[in-house]
């Protein structure tokens, strides 16, 4: 929802300090442009951490309606919490069993990407106490080094069919390392070794591709995609244009707007110096709401930071963000251009999701995550026009 929009609408009169806009039709559409994609290929929804910060109830409710069954969350704890919500889901846990908590996610009907021989052998243990088989997924090491099961183990595995009685294999998979960068040899060595693994579990649901792993090509898709950042409108390339459409704004109210004199500081630290008269507006979100504090600017480290957009105009965040308030420069703005109780574009269509996070020297994901609950949450799209506080 744009600022004029909540400005004219019942929510102008909101004690909010800041709105957060999440466009469900927008993630529908990029839902099915994966779809699209990766045709011939199921699309899991991948919506950990509260589905990037968007919220986990909406968004996996939308994603169910697009007709999206299978989901993967990255923690028991997610995998319950989504199971109260879409009852008849198929859920991975990416981050594997943790040790000595299968009966956890038995009662849930998760089914754990199990990553190394002993997370099998605790899931096969508690399969023979409850005298039948129990759902799983595999997940394999394919060049990442972070979590799967590898080397020797691997090995013995596949050679060892017994090792897996009582799990009932339902999906073998590995995470990319690099195919945000689509000319990173690691992309194909870890294709040519997870077909290896795949070709030892013949019939099994095989997955390799996340987001980016996506526009790798057809090659990469095997039977199911998991994209996470590209449902929310996160660029999930480096160096390339975002193929994907925004889903999220963020504006922030205009709590004052003041005369700084010349030669005055603003903030914490001083790190803002009036060189000549400026306009200043204080805006009521700060590093509190999950906004980055790496934003700010400082004049002793010569670093810039973000800008925002308002009444037409770029204005640059000015000196420190606080816990609760953001100073911008709006001297460049006519004088009553803006006013007290404004909004001011954060995230949106002037300032993008993928400037947001260069700037703060970091990524889509990191600032999608960090989405605070402070915020005023606005649904729309998706045959739901809600918002939550
Ligand atoms: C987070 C995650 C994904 C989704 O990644 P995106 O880059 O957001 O598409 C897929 N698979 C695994 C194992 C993950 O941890």
């Amino acid at each position: 929802m744009p600022a004029q929009d909540i400005a004219s609408s019942a929510l102008a009169s909101a004690p909010a300090g800041a709105f957060l806009t999440i466009d469900l039709d927008a993630l529908v559409a990029n839902y099915l442009a994966i779809r699209e994609l990766a045709k011939g290929s199921e699309v899991a929804g991948v919506v950990k951490a509260r589905a990037y910060g968007l919220g986990l109830a909406p968004v996996a409710r939308a994603l169910w309606g697009a007709g999206c069954r299978t989901f993967c969350v990255a923690t028991a704890g997610e995998g319950a919490t989504l199971r109260g919500l879409l009852p008849d889901a198929t859920i991975y846990i990416l981050s594997g069993l943790i040790a000595g908590a299968a009966d956890a996610y038995e009662a849930h009907g998760l089914r754990p990407c199990l990553s190394s021989l002993a997370e099998v052998e605790e899931w096969r243990a508690l399969a023979k106490r409850r005298g039948r088989s129990l759902s799983a997924g595999l997940q394999f090491e394919t060049g990442l080094n972070r979590l799967g099961i590898a080397g020797r183990e691997a090995e013995r595995l596949i050679s060892t069919p017994e090792a897996l009685s009582g799990v009932d294999v339902t999906l073998v998979m590995s995470h990319l390392g690099c195919a945000d960068e689509a000319d990173h040899p690691l992309n194909r060595h870890q294709l040519e070794r997870f077909r290896a693994i795949r070709a030892a579990f013949p019939g099994v649901t095989a997955s390799l591709a996340n987001s980016a792993g996506v526009h790798l090509g057809a090659e990469y898709h095997f039977d199911l995609v998991r994209p996470g950042i590209a449902l929310y409108g996160g660029n999930p390339f480096t160096g390339r244009a975002n193929p994907c459409r925004p889903v999220v704004g963020l504006q922030g109210r205009i709590l004052d707007v003041r005369e700084v004199a010349s030669g005055e500081t603003v903030g914490y630290g001083a790190a803002f110096e009036a060189k000549g008269p400026r306009r200043i507006a204080v805006i009521a979100m700060g590093y509190g709401d999950g906004f980055f504090r790496a934003l700010g600017s400082d004049r002793q480290r010569s670093h810039v930071g973000g800008r925002v957009h308002i009444a037409g105009h770029y204005a640059p965040i000015a000196g420190r963000i606080s816990m609760d308030l953001i100073s911008i420069d709006v001297t460049e703005l006519s004088e009553g251009a803006i006013k007290r109780g404004d909004l001011a574009e954060l995230i949106g269509p002037h300032v993008t999701l993928d400037e947001v996070a260069t700037r703060a020297g970091t990524i889509g994901y990191e600032v999608l995550t960090n989405l605070g609950d402070r915020y005023k949450r606005i649904y729309t799209g998706a045959g739901c026009s809600t918002t939550e506080s």
